[in-house]
């Protein structure tokens, strides 16, 4: 039987929503969080397998909804090897689930993405658990392309997106809500299981409202490639701040969002609304210079800024772990209060509460150790540890 006991560590109580950390033992077995004990040690039976968690806290493993590539490998490769190795730099960085991110693209290689996302989940991954894919466009607003290759953008197609689903788990769709023939992208997507979210849009306030009405559930990388909010047309991101029904997706970079607009967005949303992400692009966990995205050339400065050649911002090589870092300093909470934003929230924005994003019995044995300096120590991913910085060291 496999089974872990993770012992010694403090961490979010299972029934708790904003408390004080607990400490405890939390056992695992196969991919399940079966027991949590936080009364006395527990009984952790001689041959289970310790993982030690003394000076750390533990949490939720981080959930990246929005990453397009790290460590030099980019989702539009559809390469399945190219996957396991973001698997395990993500998992060095705490991240136990995510959804591979596609970018606006023409149809057959946004299929040949969603295959090979397919493919790679088939078998156990060397680290972080691939959730499905997040289809970022392609019908977006040429108005807000932001770093998506304009050429590539076109109007919703429902016999496309039918295709796409059909080739592999399609768990979200980025649009714009306001191009003709969204509506009805949006009614097949939502009818598919695929969570409808609304970006690179040139929506007004009303537009945007509307869109949530019809069920889109997120926002994403809520102010970059958007409207904004002016006190007379409130944009996208007034409709955002505004409606409790919709998940804020923010990149905690403190480059595509300065932090006094994390802390503004974070204040509106609450630990409960707000979801970080990390947009990373293959350049993350790589050294500074010319790459690729989209097919266009992206320049990292040393500074660790993305650019397109014209000056764009070009997604980001932040980490969750740094992110979650940046958002403390940022909205100056404490890891209790804020711990919901990088596991709960995205796996409530997913439609996974229940499955993944808590520490608590019949939850995935997903976890990641923290330093006293937010620093990822181990990763858990379904009961096995997959990173573990004390075995590398040295
Ligand atoms: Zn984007």
């Amino acid at each position: 039987m496999d089974t872990l006991a993770v012992c010694g560590g403090r961490f979010p109580a299972p029934d708790a929503e904003s408390a004080p950390f607990v400490a405890g033992t939390i056992l695992c077995r196969e991919a399940w969080i079966r027991e949590v004990h936080t009364q006395g040690p527990g009984a952790v039976a001689e041959e289970t397998p310790v993982l030690d968690a003394t000076g750390c806290v533990v949490l939720p493993g981080f959930v990246d909804v929005h990453i397009h590539g790290s460590a030099g490998v980019d989702v539009m490769d559809a390469s399945r090897t190219g996957l396991a190795r973001l698997s395990r730099f993500l998992a060095r960085h705490g991240v136990t689930g995510f959804l591979p991110t596609t970018i606006t693209a023409p149809p057959e290689a946004l299929l040949a993405a969603v295959e090979a996302v397919a493919r790679f989940m088939e078998a156990e991954p060397p680290g972080a658990r691939a959730l499905g894919v997040h289809l970022e466009g392609p019908y977006i607003s040429p108005r807000y392309p932001g770093a998506q290759p304009v050429e590539h953008i076109r109007r919703p197609d429902p016999r496309e997106l039918a295709a796409l689903a059909a080739a592999g788990p399609v768990r979200l769709i980025t649009l714009a809500p306001e191009v003709p023939g969204a509506h009805g992208l949006m009614a097949q997507a939502l009818e598919a299981g695929i969570g409808v979210v609304i970006g690179h849009t040139a929506a007004t306030y009303e537009e945007a409202q509307e869109a949530i009405r019809r069920g889109a559930s997120q926002a994403t990388h809520t102010f970059n490639a958007m409207t904004g909010l002016h006190h007379r047309r409130p944009g996208v991101v007034g409709a955002v701040l505004h409606n409790d029904a919709i998940y804020a997706q923010l990149i905690p970079d403190t480059v595509h969002v300065h932090p006094a607009a994390m802390d503004i967005l974070a204040r509106c949303k609450g630990p409960q609304g707000t979801l970080l992400i990390t947009d990373a692009i293959r350049a993350a966990g790589m050294p500074p210079g010319t790459y690729e995205l989209g097919g266009q050339e992206v320049v990292v400065s040393p500074e660790g800024v993305c650019r397109l050649p014209d000056g764009t911002l070009a997604g980001s090589i932040v980490t969750m772990d740094q992110g979650l870092r940046h958002f403390l300093a940022a909205t100056g909470w404490p890891l209790e209060r804020a711990w919901p934003v990088t596991s709960r929230t995205p796996a409530q924005a997913l439609g996974m509460d229940g499955v993944i994003g808590r520490v608590a019995p019949g939850y995935r044995a997903d976890l990641v150790l923290l330093d006293a300096h937010l620093e990822v120590v181990a990763t858990v991913v379904g009961g096995q540890v997959v990173f573990d910085r004390r075995q590398e060291a040295g």
